[in-house]
């Protein structure tokens, strides 16, 4: 099925598609025959990234009418899914099976393909991005040629294939590793004071299994804190804590967003999947009229990068919506914004408007820029090729590999040539 998608952008509305075509393919050989036999092709999520990343002066395809497949391994604790599933349909079956995956992002409604491709993640001290629960690839290359990567078949040139921002082919299948299902209850504590925040931020993000702090940057507070514990016997943490309240209703963290449309929250035990993320599957997540950018530094930067970004707050305050703060483990995925670094990633969800937000996104840059921040791939930044580059030390082998899998630059656009041109 191919439809002209007039009118066709992503999510937020910022980047159009409207260029050429969007092909749902209903097979894998139709998916096959259509990569084989074209000059320019960008794979399409759910379209959830702010950053132009698969905009294209030609075709676009989405995986999403391929067969659907989740088949678990219990022995080996791994389910292979098909690519263009929403982790909340996924999630919802993996739990009726009695699995999980180890972790999701704020929003249920993304596909697991373009949110692996961009490294995207959720939170938690020792919880990598979602990225990292990959053990097995399967794409369509260049040629139409479909292709099978496992991780234990060779671990070092896999940890280039995964966070591959659709520029390697286009991914059919993932394996991903799987626990065993599991409850989660969820706390919010309103108005840390940083002060505290500063003095305790490890016994902070230790706290939960994923603790997710937010701040307006009014003032020298998070608006609030969310804990998201495994469900035990111990009991509700106490009314007081870390100089906040524990609060007593349920809350959306973006101001004047209605509470029901986040998770349950006061402690009530529920599923992983109706926990993890912040955002319900049946509503709008976030704010639904935004922008948004992401930048992930290393956690020994956490404090000294709230105090900067705190001196600019005069700048910020008037164009976010809700910053988060998040922590991510580090994983050795080669375009990983985490990679090799325990991190803390800084997301601001912005007002919807560009030309308001550009030159704000540019002072945040500079604020972290001591700090070697790596932006989200699919969120709004305006960092320099070159600096990018420096901070990822395995850029130039991930060009290569492009260059091997797709010698003719079938999967190019405007992003990559600019941030991952073809080695000379
Ligand atoms: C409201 C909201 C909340 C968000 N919350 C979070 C969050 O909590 N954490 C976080 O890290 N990010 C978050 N994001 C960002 C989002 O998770 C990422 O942008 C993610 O990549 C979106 O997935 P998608 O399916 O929409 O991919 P798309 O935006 O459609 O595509 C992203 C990339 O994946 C590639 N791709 C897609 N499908 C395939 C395929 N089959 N084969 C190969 N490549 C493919 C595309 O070419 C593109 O390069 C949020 C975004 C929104 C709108």
């Amino acid at each position: 099925m191919t439809q002209a998608p007039a009118g066709l952008a992503n999510w937020a509305g910022n980047v159009s598609f409207a260029a050429g075509r969007l092909h749902k393919p209903a097979s894998v050989a139709e998916l096959q025959r259509l990569v084989a036999g074209s000059a320019r092709l960008r794979p399409l999520g759910t379209g959830h990234s702010f950053s132009p990343l698969a905009q294209v002066e030609g075709d676009l395809v989405s995986v999403a009418r391929l067969p659907m497949l989740v088949e678990a391994d219990r022995a080996a604790g791994t389910v292979t899914v098909s690519a263009g599933l929403r982790y909340g349909q996924l999630a919802a079956i993996l739990n009726s099976a009695g699995l999980a995956l180890p972790n999701l992002a704020s929003l249920p409604h993304i596909s697991v393909a373009g949110s692996v491709a961009t490294g995207t993640h959720g939170s938690g001290d020792r919880n990598g991005c979602l990225s990292t629960a990959v053990t097995a690839v399967e794409l369509v290359t260049a040629g139409g040629d479909l292709l099978q990567f496992r991780r234990e078949a060779d671990p070092a040139g896999f940890d280039g294939l995964v966070v591959a921002l659709g520029a390697l082919g286009v991914v059919t299948r993932l394996t991903l590793r799987t626990l065993p299902a599991f409850s989660v209850a969820q706390f919010v504590y309103l108005d840390l004071p940083y002060e505290q925040v500063a003095a305790q931020f490890d016994q902070i993000t230790g706290s939960g299994y994923s603790v997710s702090m937010f701040t307006d940057w009014r003032a020298q507070r998070m608006t609030q804190t969310w804990l998201k514990r495994v469900a035990d016997r111990s009991g509700p943490p106490p009314p007081q804590w870390m100089g906040g309240i524990r609060a007593g209703q349920q809350l959306n963290p973006v101001p004047g967003m209605p509470g029901e449309h986040a998770t349950t929250q006061l402690g009530l035990p529920g599923p992983w999947h109706e926990r993890l993320p912040h955002f319900r599957p049946d509503f709008t997540p976030s704010a639904g009229a935004e922008l948004q950018s992401e930048y992930l530094i290393g956690r020994e930067h956490a404090i000294a990068a709230l105090a900067a970004l705190d001196g600019i707050r005069s700048l910020l305050a008037p164009v976010v919506q809700i910053s988060e703060l998040r922590t991510v483990a580090a994983d050795e995925l080669w375009l990983s914004p985490c990679y090799q670094r325990e991190s803390v990633a800084y997301h601001f969800t912005w007002v919807p408007s560009p030309a308001a937000v550009m030159p704000v996104i540019e002072q945040v840059e500079a604020t972290l820029a001591g700090y070697a921040a790596r932006p989200h791939w699919g969120k709004l930044f305006a960092v320099p090729p070159a600096e990018l580059a420096a901070r990822y030390p395995r850029l130039d082998d991930f060009r290569a590999k492009m260059g091997q899998l797709d010698p003719a630059g079938k999967f190019r656009n405007e992003f990559t040539d600019s941030y991952l041109p073809p080695l000379a």
